[in-house]
């Protein structure tokens, strides 16, 4: 019989009489049912947030880290049950989704050791005057469908940690694995301080429009990113948006081919391309172009798409339906321009399960759709230079700046070429590495604010400067 999940709120597990239906991609099959909640149970779970507050607060800074690394404890030991979970709603292999798990709970307990000192302005005869970080109070917590347990964990861990409380909610589209970690933590945290609860898309701008909301950190499409953003605006909400990216990677002469090829072939079809920070355009220079783009061609050759939940799969299927149509639109569209593909492209949109082929570009012209806009599937182009200066005005001319790569043996001018990129992270010789403790966040329309490190935490909570005057006369 397929479980009926339920949501957390003020230390409960609660039904509702709706429920909405979760699909696993690799088949289309109803693997869950969760609430979904409107209004009332939000306000419900905001009071309880507001409650809890009070308390949480003011708990000693080592007792909140104790929660949230009792948390990690919790979804590591749960670990097993929760990576197949995972990959029955989102799609990715079941390697990837333990990766995620793991990852997880690691950026919880990573996190829960950061601090935000008092710092001293001044310190002379006449006063002293120290800034203190305080919580901003109730945050809500939105999240998408592409890792939907790290999303979630990285949004819960600093808000506690710097004091607040708050009310999270999943995608619709996969909220499963979050809601069995809320019966697991159920006992773990006071009651109202992580309130977990499902709905539909509507619910979203109802907790972007909550009067009793004080933050908003969001994770999702730079379109949603801009609703929340208005909607936060009514009563100036603090907010933090992780939105879409189109990251250029790009491969100067000296790298080598062999070594390269299989790394850059990874770092865009991990995930089946649903990745923020996925490598969504690859910029090859043209003495090793041909070269290259064979040996990623060769990589593809092995890499089995397929049911994630079966051994040998490299790229699961697209999370749903809606992506799945966006990704074929785009695919047909370089079909109908004449583009030619190096290998994938033909999708059977009779089948069950939304599967796209691994989809390789050969050097599509720059105002293509399929590299002008975030693919955010298993579809990558691949495009010749000539010059770095060419290369690095053809990797800005982007609305996003989430992340980019420079793949080089000579790492200074890697380095000198990451500094002219309008990206919130450039890796050099590598991809997709993000630190809990360096701040990770959009430039231009990529996201406003960050997240991780002390600037991340710091975006949880107000300054407060207070001064005391040495020789007041009082
Ligand atoms: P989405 O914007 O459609 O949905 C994200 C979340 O917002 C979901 O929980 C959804 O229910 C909710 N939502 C939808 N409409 C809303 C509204 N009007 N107000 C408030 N909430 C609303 O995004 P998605 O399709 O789930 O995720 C894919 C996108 O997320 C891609 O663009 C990807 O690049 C981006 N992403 C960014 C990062 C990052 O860290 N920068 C990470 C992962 C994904």
């Amino acid at each position: 019989m397929t479980k009926t999940y339920q949501n957390l709120i003020g230390g409960e597990l609660v039904s509702t009489a709706d429920t909405m239906e979760v699909l696993n991609p690799a088949n289309e099959e109803v693997i869950g049912l969760v609430p979904s909640c409107g209004k009332d149970e939000l306000d419900r779970a905001v009071a309880a947030a507001r409650t809890a507050f009070k308390t949480w607060s003011k708990t000693p800074i080592d007792d909140r880290r104790a929660v949230i690394q009792a948390m990690a404890g919790a979804i590591k030991e749960n670990a097993d049950e929760l990576f197949r979970l995972l990959t029955s709603e989102q799609g990715k292999p079941h390697d990837q989704a333990k990766g995620e798990i793991y990852g997880a709970a690691g950026m919880m307990s990573a996190q829960s050791t950061l601090s935000l000192d008092d710092e001293i302005n001044e310190d002379s005869d006449q006063r002293l005057s120290r800034t203190r970080r305080v919580p901003v109070g109730v945050v809500g917590g939105i999240v998408p469908w592409n890792f939907p347990v790290m999303m979630a964990m990285q949004k819960i861990a600093p808000a506690l940690l710097s004091g607040c409380t708050i009310v999270l909610k999943p995608s619709p589209f996969t909220p499963l694995a979050t809601l069995r970690i809320a019966e697991l933590i159920k006992d773990i945290a006071p009651a109202g301080v992580v309130n977990i609860i499902t709905g539909e898309d509507t619910l979203g701008p109802l907790i972007t429009e909550h009067p009793d909301i004080d933050k908003i950190t969001f994770t999702g499409s730079t379109a949603t990113g801009k609703k929340i953003m208005e909607g936060a605006s009514k009563d100036l909400k603090r907010i933090t948006l992780e939105l879409g990216g189109n990251d250029a990677s790009i491969v100067l002469p000296d790298a080598d081919v062999q070594k390269v090829a299989e790394q850059l072939f990874w770092s865009s079809f991990s995930n089946a391309g649903q990745i923020c920070v996925a490598a969504k355009r690859i910029y090859i220079h043209e003495d090793i172009y041909d070269e290259l783009s064979a040996a990623i061609a060769e990589v593809a050759k092995n890499v089995v798409v397929g049911d994630g939940a079966q051994q040998g799969t490299g790229v699961g299927p697209i999370q749903n339906k809606k992506q799945f149509d966006r990704v074929c639109e785009l695919i047909q569209d370089a079909k109908d321009n004449g583009y030619k593909f190096l290998t994938g492209g033909n999708v059977d949109p009779s089948g069950t399960g939304y599967y796209v082929p691994i989809t390789i570009m050969d050097n599509p012209p720059e105002d293509a759709r399929i590299v002008a806009e975030e693919q955010f599937g298993p579809v990558m182009p691949l495009m010749k230079f000539s010059t770095t200066d060419e290369v690095i005005e053809r990797a800005n001319n982007s609305e996003y700046g989430l992340a980019g790569a420079v793949w080089t043996k000579d790492t200074d001018k890697g380095v000198e070429i990451a500094e002219q990129l309008e990206t919130g992270t450039v890796w050099i010789n590598e991809f997709l590495h993000l630190s809990p403790f360096a701040p990770f966040g959009g430039h231009k329309q990529s996201g406003f604010g960050a997240e991780y490190g002390k600037e991340g935490l710091s975006e949880f909570t107000y300054p407060q400067v207070i001064t005391i005057k040495k020789d007041a006369a009082v």
